[in-house]
């Protein structure tokens, strides 16, 4: 996996980017938190649960169709919200799935383990990306906090950090581009 820094990077980013508003900051911290959730299966890892199996790390949690049921679940229970604070439900729904879809994405880029079951459970089989810049953070928060866990940090720095602030600069460039459009209309 993908640290749950770097999972939750880019969830918060997606959040900025398609729910740009301030007012909107606790659907930022919502997708960061739907971009990590998949990785709960490294619970059942921990109690024995094959890796390899449907419910097994990378398995059926890192699915779309996993990413699809947060988003209708997350999506309803935005429903909540006070109206004036509530996004449209279309774009809520397309920010979760993203946000929780976007986990198998960066799983696929590492350098480690088996690969992602995006198919689950109709087709259980892994995929990876055929470019893995990505260390691979190991599972247990002990191998974490060490040098290996530095060197995944760093790499996901480059390869996550960098592109998630390059993607927010780009997302604000082009909302002050269409205020200055719509200002000189
Ligand atoms: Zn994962």
């Amino acid at each position: 996996m993908a640290s749950a820094f770097a999972h939750a990077a880019l969830g918060a980013t997606l959040g900025k980017l398609l729910l740009p508003h301030p007012r909107h900051w606790p659907y930022w911290v919502a997708a960061a938190l739907c971009a990590a959730l998949p990785d709960v299966d490294s619970v059942g890892y921990r109690l024995g649960v094959p890796y390899a199996s449907l419910w097994g790390h990378r398995g059926l949690t890192h699915s779309l169709l996993a990413a699809a049921v947060v988003a209708a679940v997350g999506t309803l229970l935005g429903q909540v919200a006070h109206p004036a604070r509530r996004p449209a439900a279309a774009r809520l729904a397309l920010l979760l799935f993203l946000a929780t879809a976007s986990h198998g994405l960066l799983d696929a880029l590492t350098t480690g383990g088996l690969g992602v079951a995006f198919f689950s459970p109709w087709h259980p089989e892994r995929y990876f990306f055929p470019f893995r810049p990505i260390k691979v953070s190991p599972l247990s928060i002990r191998a974490f906090l060490g040098a290996k866990g530095l060197r995944v940090l760093a790499s996901e720095a480059v390869w996550v950090g960098l592109p998630c602030l390059m993607l927010l600069l780009l997302g604000q460039r082009w909302r002050q581009h269409q205020r200055l459009g719509s200002a000189n209309k």
